[in-house]
C-alpha cells in the first residue's frame, strides 16, 4: 500500500522528497546528521542564555520534526516503523500508522525517511522560493573536489559576494515570468505554475538581484496592500531571524531559507488578511505538548488553518550544535544582504 506521493510544490533540491495524501507531513530521505540536528534543537532543554524577551528560538523557524520513518524487513504491507524522540511526540505518529514505503522507491542506499512538518500543509496556491545560505558552501568533510566545486559556485554567484543564492522558485506566473530565458524556467503543466530554476539564481548578480524579488512577490492575483503586506511581513522576519541567529551558536553550512506565501486571494479573505509573523502551530512556545496532539489525534487535518505566509530555514544536512563558538558568520551575512536588499527595494 503506497500512500504517499512525490511532493508537487517544491524550490529545489534532490528528488526523492515526498508527501502523506494530506500533504500534512513532508518524508525526507534520511541523512544522519540532519537528523541529529534536529533531533539536538529539539530535545534541548534550555534556550540560549542569551536569549533577550522577545527572541525566537531557533527551532521556531525550522520545520518540527516529528519522527523517522525506516524500512524494515518485515513484509510489505507492515514494513513501516516509526520512531520517535519521546512521549511527547508519540501521538503525532498517529497519522503515520499503516504507512508503506514505496518498494520501488530510487535504490539508494538511504535507509528510511526524516518525517517533517510540510511547510505548505492547508496552502491552496503555494508560492515557494528557495534561498541557499553562505559564502562557504562546503564543510570540513568535503572531498578536495566537492570543495573546488563549490569554492567555484561561490566565487562565480551572489553566495560569495552576498553570502545568499537563490536556488529556485516555484511560483504562479506573472508578468515577470513571461520574460524568463529559456534555459532558467520549466513549464511542466497548465496549472499556472512555473518552475523557475537553479540555473536563474546562478546567473544572478549583485546589480540585479532585486529583481528576482520582484518577480517572486509580483502576484496577479493578489491586491497590492496584500503584496505589500507581504513585503513587509517578511522583512520583520528577517530582522527576527537575525536577531535569532545572532544568540544561537550553531554552524549551518549549506541550508536554506524557505519562503511561503498564499497565492489564492479566497483564502486571503477567509483570514481576514491576518498573517502572523511566526508561526507556532507546532512548535508552541508554552511548552503546552498537548496541542501537538490534539492536531492529529481526532481529525484528519490540524485544528487550526496554515498562515498566509512564513519563512523558514531549512536543509540541516551539514548543519551542527557549536555551543561555546558564537554565532554563524556564514549565515548572518546572507540574512543581512537580505534586509538591505528588502529595505531598499521594498520600504
Ligand atoms: P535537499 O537536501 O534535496 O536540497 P531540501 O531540504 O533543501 O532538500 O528540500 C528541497 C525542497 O523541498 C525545498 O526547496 C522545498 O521546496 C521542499 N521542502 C523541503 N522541506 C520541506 C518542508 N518541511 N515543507 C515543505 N517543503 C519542503
Ligand atoms: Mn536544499
Amino acid at each position: 500500500m503506497v500512500i504517499y506521493k512525490e511532493l508537487e510544490h517544491k524550490a529545489a533540491g534532490h528528488d526523492g522528497t515526498m508527501t502523506d495524501e494530506d500533504g500534512l507531513l513532508i518524508f525526507k530521505p534520511l541523512n544522519p546528521q540532519e537528523l541529529a540536528f534536529y533531533k539536538n534543537i529539539q530535545t534541548r532543554l534550555e534556550k540560549p542564555k542569551r536569549f533577550e524577551e522577545g527572541d525566537v528560538p531557533l527551532e521556531l523557524w525550522m520545520p518540527t520534526y516529528l519522527g523517522l520513518l525506516e524500512e524494515g524487513v518485515n513484509k510489505p504491507t507492515d514494513n513501516a516503523q516509526i520512531i520517535t524522540d519521546g512521549s511527547d511526540l508519540s501521538k503525532s505518529t498517529v497519522a503515520l500508522r499503516g504507512l508503506g514505503l514505496d518498494e520501488n522507491s530510487d535504490g539508494e542506499d538511504h535507509k528510511g525517511f526524516l518525517v517533517l512538518e510540510n511547510l505548505i500543509a492547508g496552502y491552496h496556491k503555494p508560492n515557494i522560493m528557495d534561498i541557499k545560505l553562505g559564502k562557504i558552501l562546503y564543510d570540513e568533510n568535503a572531498s578536495e573536489e566537492k570543495k573546488a566545486r563549490l569554492s567555484k559556485v561561490s566565487e562565480t554567484t551572489t553566495s560569495g559576494l552576498l553570502g545568499f543564492r537563490i536556488c529556485g522558485m516555484k511560483i504562479q506566473e506573472n508578468k515577470y515570468t513571461m520574460d524568463l530565458d529559456l534555459q532558467h524556467h520549466e513549464k511542466h503543466t497548465d496549472d499556472g505554475y512555473i518552475f523557475v530554476n537553479k540555473m536563474f539564481g546562478r546567473t544572478r548578480t549583485v546589480e540585479d538581484v532585486h529583481q528576482a524579488f520582484d518577480m517572486y512577490f509580483s502576484n496577479q492575483k493578489l491586491s497590492e496592500p496584500r503584496i505589500e503586506q507581504l513585503k513587509h511581513n517578511f522583512s520583520q522576519r528577517l530582522q527576527l531571524l537575525y536577531n535569532t541567529l545572532l544568540n544561537e551558536e550553531v554552524r549551518m553550512i549549506s541550508s536554506s531559507l524557505l519562503f511561503v506565501y498564499e497565492g489564492d486571494p479566497m483564502r486571503w479573505d477567509e483570514e481576514n488578511d491576518e498573517d502572523p509573523i511566526i508561526n507556532d502551530q507546532f512548535g508552541d512556545c508554552s511548552g503546552d505538548e498537548s496541542s501537538l496532539a490534539t492536531d492529529f489525534d481526532t481529525e484528519d487535518t490540524p485544528v487550526r488553518s496554515p498562515p498566509l505566509s512564513s519563512l523558514s530555514l531549512i536543509d540541516f544536512a551539514h548543519s551542527q550544535l557549536t555551543p561555546g563558538k558564537g554565532y554563524d558568520e556564514n549565515v548572518i551575512e546572507g540574512i543581512e544582504s537580505l534586509m538591505d536588499i528588502f529595505d531598499k527595494s521594498f520600504t
